[in-house]
């Protein structure tokens, strides 16, 4: 029985008992960066710390990936015959920012623009060491349907 292992070193906490994300705050505007960057996208600022990113968030669009992906963090099933399409979009952390992710569902009667989502992870493959390397993704939050 292997382990699991992240898709890529750095891109979130792991192993940790609530895994989060891990982004980059500019320490001279504040900008939310995912994923880490050393010098900041907004005022090209040259100091930015790493944060753990919240775990929840909103959908914000959407669409459904029909093709297998190329590189990581998408990376997984790439053979034609077993790929199964996947959702994608960005989920919007409140005050820190959109994060491009996958997304547990992919079929397009159970997406909302809105939608409570929440942080999760994904097996993608099983490498050469017989273990599950996992990435992140976003699933809805259950709602109670009065
Ligand atoms: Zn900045």
């Amino acid at each position: 029985m292997g382990k699991q292992v992240p898709v890529a070193e750095g891109v979130f906490t792991w192993p940790a008992d609530e895994p989060r994300l891990l982004g980059s705050t500019c320490t001279d505007c504040a900008n939310v960066m995912f994923p880490t960057q050393s010098s900041c996208s907004k005022c090209s600022g040259q100091s930015t710390e790493v944060t753990e990113l919240g775990r929840t968030g909103e959908l914000w669009t959407w669409t459904v990936q029909g093709y297998p992906p190329k590189s990581p963090p998408y990376a997984g099933d790439v053979d034609p015959q077993t790929f199964e399409p996947f959702g994608v979009g960005y989920v919007e952390l409140p005050g820190e920012l959109r994060v491009e992710t996958r997304l547990t569902i992919n079929d397009p009667a159970q997406m909302k623009i809105g939608m409570e989502m929440e942080l999760t992870f994904v097996p993608l493959f099983t490498n050469d060491d017989g273990d599950e390397v996992v990435t992140f993704a976003f699933a809805p939050i259950e709602q109670e349907t009065p």
